[in-house]
């Protein structure tokens, strides 16, 4: 099975999949999208791109998109209704949307490209720490939102916790990065899907 995987780093990228493997069984076929800006909003701007070529040009059969929420609004059941704008799951769930109408079927192909979004509340750390930090989740974060003072440096924070450190390299954030996918899958990914209800749940 040949998976695309959109996210904010090569390193979180890597992590994505391992998440992907592991809920769906098997490993994936990665395809390489050459992407060397990441980040809100560049992934925006490159989707356009990347999904066209999937759909015409690569054997694939998806697209997983994941990006960090940081100070964005979470997203929530109401905004499957009514979209928020400052939801990064609703933005990038009408742009995708917007795109995928726009193109006719594959010939060779029964189904249309799948894609699946993500959002990490507030950054994909907090996901690796569910289960370890007890203070991660997406209404523990709404509240440190609300009581500004708490919320600021917190993404640094949970590097730091997750990492050991400001300046892990991109090896040991990988190495420490599985072993929490693998510590995660052991209770069937239902503790993140249970704190990360909105970008867990929905992806
Ligand atoms: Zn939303």
């Amino acid at each position: 099975m040949r998976v695309a995987v959109l996210s904010e780093s090569p390193v979180d990228e890597v992590v994505i999949r391992a998440f992907m493997d592991a809920i769906l069984g098997q490993k994936t076929e990665s395809i390489d999208l050459h992407v060397r800006t990441r980040g809100w909003p560049a992934i925006c701007d490159v989707l356009p791109s990347i999904i066209k070529r999937l759909h015409w040009h690569d054997d694939a059969e998806g697209l997983v998109l994941c990006v960090d929420t940081n100070g964005s609004e979470i997203h929530r059941s109401e905004h499957d209704d009514i979209p928020h704008r400052d939801c990064r799951m609703c933005q990038l769930r009408t742009l995708t949307h917007e795109i995928l109408v726009g193109l006719s079927p594959r010939p060779d192909r029964p189904t249309a490209l799948g894609i699946a979004i993500g959002t990490a509340v507030p950054a994909i750390e907090a996901w690796l720490l569910c289960g370890v930090d007890s203070g991660v989740g997406e209404s523990q974060w709404q509240q440190k939102k609300d009581q500004d003072a708490q919320s600021r440096g917190y993404v640094r924070t949970l590097k730091k916790t997750l990492y050991g450190t400001d300046h892990a390299s991109q090896i040991e954030r990988k190495r420490i990065s599985l072993k929490a996918v693998e510590r995660l899958s052991v209770g069937n990914f239902r503790t993140l899907e249970d704190k990360f209800p909105g970008g867990f749940g929905s992806l």
